[in-house]
């Protein structure tokens, strides 16, 4: 299996020599040069083993796309990762029935109670893996505004060969998250608090990875939400739902995902294209609709810092779509001439004008790779909460109540909907309790204030704001942030 950009360089490259990597050199992201397809053998024996274990089925999916680590070293890695000890519970992304036809599949059950840790925590045991294996180490830098920078640290922590040095605005994450991160005691973690903005800490990260004499001196890294092994890892979680929400292979699917950077929705664009039997992509957005403008209109304008909303639920206030391109090389044919149409529309006309419009012949065929789209915003979520607690007695987070508001857009009879649940809701527990102190403004079919559902945290985390906290703050200064690294950071 080869890796090649979407945005034509001819190079192949095998997986572990990306796995390490950002962008490939022209700027352009990495895929499978040809996917794999699953067949009806195949999907049978899968449908066996996902009954069985996670762990398994995530080793069968990996290893048709990783050829030169050893198959019994991955296998390891894969089942040290997917435990339950680790994710809560034995079938590690348990799928809920909310109403005959509507499934909420859980992927918040890791140690930061958001979707992210499914991916982040492989890439860890990936990472300290390939780097033993090269004799090499890794400082990776980071800008967190919450989720990204916790799922990353509690992945890494205490892992070999690698420093986390995560930046994030100081005072503006809420308590809880900061806990989370600050609390880790782990000597090769390394939180610091920028006295700014979330875009401050993220200028830094640019600017230290801008000086090439600094990132190679000091082997900087990062672990951001394009890396093809964090895809890779989420398309497994398609198949798992897919097998639980089915007796027979003959069966479709929906799938509704609450979308941000399009990384979990090119997921499951990735597992429709290897044949499982997924029928719509059902992609949600909150305020910032820049993907749901693009499926209905074929315009795709990435919004600037300004005109990027802050809402309640934040990990998909996005200006831009990271993973996008990926699936627009796919929408291109994914060959030669693809990778030219890639390049000119997103290295060339994005850059000049800021945003583009594909043809009408490519538009319409969009249709084929089954998305469709919606958006849905701080009434919506508050009005899905409620009427998801009062229906189904499950209390979502706000991120996923967009994911179901845009899923009752788009049910058809017959074709059971999977809304993918991204987070918990503790997380998020002042906008649930926003959510029921107006439980009877919309006429007075509410739960009175005192029959309001309180989210709970498991009882691992319950407590944490009160641990010892490990974190530097530093004004936003470029220098002072390299001297840190230079006397924290592996030589
Ligand atoms: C990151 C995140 C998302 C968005 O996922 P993308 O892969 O960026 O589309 C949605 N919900 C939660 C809770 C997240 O942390």
């Amino acid at each position: 299996m080869k890796y090649f950009s979407t945005r034509g360089d001819p190079a192949r490259r095998g997986f572990s020599d990306i796995l390490l990597e950002g962008l490939a050199p022209d700027g352009g992201l990495y895929l499978p040069a040809a996917y794999p397809k699953v067949d009806a053998g195949m999907l049978a024996r899968w449908r066996d083993i996902a009954g069985r274990s996670y762990a398994e089925l995530a080793f069968e999916i990996l290893s048709l796309y990783i050829d030169d680590i050893p198959l019994s070293d991955l296998k390891r890695l894969v089942h040290a990762t997917y435990t339950e000890a680790v994710f809560g519970t034995r079938e590690i992304t348990p799928l809920a029935k909310l109403e005959d036809g509507l499934f909420v599949q859980a992927l918040s059950n890791g140690p930061t109670l958001a979707f992210k840790d499914m991916a982040m925590q492989l890439l860890g045991r990936l990472f300290e893996y390939e780097l033993a294996r090269r004799g090499e180490h890794l400082n990776i830098l980071g800008a967190t505004s919450g989720d990204t920078g916790s799922a990353a640290e509690y992945a890494m922590r205490g892992k070999r060969g690698i420093h986390v040095f995560m930046l994030s605005p100081d005072g503006r994450m809420s308590p809880f998250q900061q806990a989370q991160m600050f609390s880790l005691q782990d000597a090769n973690i390394h939180n610091i608090a920028i006295e700014g903005v979330f875009d401050e800490c993220q200028d830094i990260v640019k600017a230290v990875s801008n000086d090439l004499e600094f990132k190679r001196r000091w082997k900087i890294g990062t672990v951001n939400s394009i890396n093809w092994a964090r895809l890779l890892a989420q398309v497994v979680y398609y198949f798992a739902g897919y097998f639980q929400a089915t007796r027979s292979n003959e069966q479709k699917v929906s799938f509704a995902v609450p979308s941000g950077n399009f990384g979990n929705i090119c997921a499951g664009h990735v597992a429709r294209t290897m044949g499982l039997p997924i029928h719509r992509l059902v992609l949600a957005t909150n305020e910032n609709d820049v993907l749901d403008e693009f499926f209905r209109t074929g315009t795709y304008r990435p919004r600037s810092t300004q005109e990027t909303h802050e809402t309640s639920s934040p990990s998909m206030d996005i200006s831009k779509a990271s993973n996008f391109e990926r699936f627009v090389f796919d929408l291109l044919g994914h060959d030669a001439a693809a990778g030219a149409r890639t390049k000119e529309l997103f290295g060339e006309t994005l850059a000049r004008d800021g945003g583009f419009t594909i043809t009408r012949d490519e538009f319409a065929r969009i249709a084929g790779f089954g998305f469709v789209s919606g958006r849905s915003t701080h009434a919506d979520r508050l009005a899905t909460i409620r009427a998801t607690w009062q229906g189904s007695r499950r209390l979502v987070d706000t991120h996923t109540a967009d994911g179901l508001k845009v899923a009752r857009e788009h049910l058809e009879r017959g074709v059971p909907m999977i809304v993918l649940e991204t987070a918990q809701p503790a997380k998020f527990a002042a906008t649930i309790e926003e959510a029921f102190s107006e439980g009877d403004a919309g006429g007075g079919a509410g739960p009175g204030p005192g029959a309001a559902p309180v989210p709970e945290l498991p009882a691992a985390l319950r407590g944490i704001e009160k641990l010892p906290r490990r974190v530097t703050v530093l004004p936003a200064d470029v220098a002072r942030v390299k001297r840190h690294i230079e006397a924290h950071a592996e030589a």
